[in-house]
């Protein structure tokens, strides 16, 4: 990768970049898939082929016509999840391999096997993880007769697990984990913690009856909303509705309007609100001025700063490069026997959407 070169691009104004990348896209015709993620910026998801969340923008790409080279505008475990379910003959290109979820990159393989090890005796456990996960993750929970959730399918994959188990251990997310569990009907007791930077995940005396057992990982930007924020909006909007995502701890979630995944999100706006609406939302900034543009003539805001420092290092200049090395530019390659168990996950995940 020329470096120097990206610089370079990264510094032309945002008209100049578009209308190159615009030329690329008109030379290659249906050859490329551009993809960008809610979370991407306005001027990023304007020229892409598909704005969704991570698991329909990989499915979208797989069925794309075409498609032989899929870009993916997202964090590194956006891509993986897109090659995972691609064609064999696409190829998929991150332009910034360095753009990783921190949520993603909180369970290693090594962790999760060592607290596996401990989990799996005694009690017929499910490992259950999140989208927002590395390939290896996924693919350990299709090996081991686990699945794979979203924000928005979690409460399914609780009671598909619960009915072949007797307990789920659930993945990398804790908050998404324990809102999904108490949904569930599972009481705060029967919730244990499994904090892989802690020898034995902290006491192990607590997994002997747990019902649930959570990692200890979360997403930096929904843990910046707080209750204090919520009461703050009640108290000077009183009008104004709350949607927030279940990244979100329990708290803040007990205490919004509403609760939902991206997608969710966006059809709340487009459906449930009017003009002259006040409505504030806790998930990534970007995906809320998106919808701010969209919807002028309604007060759309954030609950809180909330920027996705990682989704940020996808830009249009990284985007121009991948295109114009499309040859050359770096593959998001996944060992044969990771695609093939991690794809398993995914199909029972779906298997389970009926
Ligand atoms: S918003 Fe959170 S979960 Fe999503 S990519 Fe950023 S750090 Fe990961």
């Amino acid at each position: 990768m020329d470096f120097e070169q990206i610089r370079h691009l990264e510094q032309l104004p945002e008209e100049e970049l578009a209308e190159r990348i615009l030329k690329i896209r008109k030379e290659q015709g249906k050859n490329v898939c551009l993809l960008a993620h809610l979370y991407q910026r306005k001027k990023i998801t304007e020229l892409a082929d598909f704005v969704g969340d991570s698991y329909g923008l990989s499915k979208s790409a797989a069925q794309f016509e075409g498609g032989k080279y899929i870009v993916f505008a997202g964090v590194r475990f956006m891509a993986e999840s897109a090659r995972i379910l691609a064609r064999p003959e696409q190829e998929v290109l991150h332009p910034d391999p360095e753009a990783g979820c921190p949520m993603a990159d909180m369970a290693s393989l090594p962790q999760v096997l060592q607290a596996w090890d401990f989990l799996k005796i005694g009690k017929k456990t499910t490992p259950i993880t999140y989208m927002n996960s590395t390939a290896d993750i996924k693919a350990f929970c299709g090996e081991n007769e686990g699945t794979i959730c979203t924000s928005s399918n979690a409460l399914k994959t609780f009671e598909w697990a619960f009915k072949k188990s007797d307990r789920v251990f659930f993945l990398p997310d804790e908050h998404l984990g324990r809102n999904t569990a108490l949904k569930f009907g599972i009481s705060p007791e029967d919730i244990a913690i499994w904090d892989p930077e802690k020898e034995n995940g902290v006491d192990p005396e607590s997994y002997g009856d747990a019902k649930v057992v959570l990692w200890r990982g979360y997403c930096p930007v929904h843990m910046k909303f707080t209750v204090r924020d919520i009461d703050h909006v009640r108290k000077f909007y009183p009008k104004a509705k709350i949607i927030v995502h279940p990244e979100c701890t329990s708290d803040v979630v007990e205490r919004a309007d509403y609760v939902g995944s991206t997608d969710f999100i966006r059809t709340y706006v487009a459906k449930e609100t009017k003009p002259g609406d006040q409505i504030f939302i806790g998930t990534e900034v970007n995906l809320i001025q998106n919808l701010s543009a969209q919807y002028p003539d309604r007060l759309i805001s954030k609950l809180h700063r909330s920027l996705c420092l990682t989704m940020y290092q996808i830009n249009l200049g990284r985007i121009l490069y991948t295109l114009e090395n499309l040859d050359t530019f770096e593959r998001v390659e996944i060992p044969a026997s990771v695609q093939y168990h991690a794809k398993v996950a995914l199909e029972r995940m779906l298997s389970l959407q009926g």
